[in-house]
C-alpha cells in the first residue's frame, strides 16, 4: 500500500509558520515550497504550500493527521497496482487535453 496525502489548502493557510506535519513526520514525507517561482521578485510567504511528496516512505503512523491544528491533512492508502493505474489514467487524460 502507498500513502495518498491530500492537504486542504483552504484550511492550511500559513504552512511556513505552522509546519507541524513536516516537523512531526518521522519519515520526512513532507516538503514545503513555493507554488511558483517568479523571476526577479522574492516569493511571497503566502505562496508557499506543504505537500506530501515522498509517499513511499510513509509508515502510516498517522501523526501528521493528529498534529495538524486545522484538520487539513487527509491520509489514505491505495494498493500499488491501483495507484499505477490511476497515474496512467491521469497521464492519458493530460495528453488528450494537451492534444485537443
Ligand atoms: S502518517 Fe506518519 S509517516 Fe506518514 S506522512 Fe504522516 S507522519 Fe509521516
Ligand atoms: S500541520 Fe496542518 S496546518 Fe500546519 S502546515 Fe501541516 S497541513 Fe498545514
Amino acid at each position: 500500500m502507498i500513502a495518498q496525502i491530500k492537504i486542504n489548502f483552504d484550511l492550511c493557510k500559513d504552512p511556513l509558520l505552522c509546519r507541524q506535519c513536516l516537523s512531526v513526520c518521522p519519515s520526512v514525507v513532507f516538503v514545503c515550497g513555493p507554488t511558483k517561482i517568479w523571476k526577479g521578485r522574492e516569493t511571497d510567504p503566502q505562496e508557499y504550500r506543504i505537500f506530501g511528496r515522498y509517499l513511499d516512505k510513509c509508515s502510516g503512523c498517522g501523526d501528521c493527521v493528529k498534529v495538524c491544528p486545522t484538520g487539513a491533512v487527509d491520509l489514505g492508502f491505495l494498493p500499488k497496482e491501483q495507484l499505477a493505474q490511476r497515474y496512467q489514467e491521469e497521464r492519458i487524460a493530460q495528453l488528450k487535453e494537451r492534444n485537443s
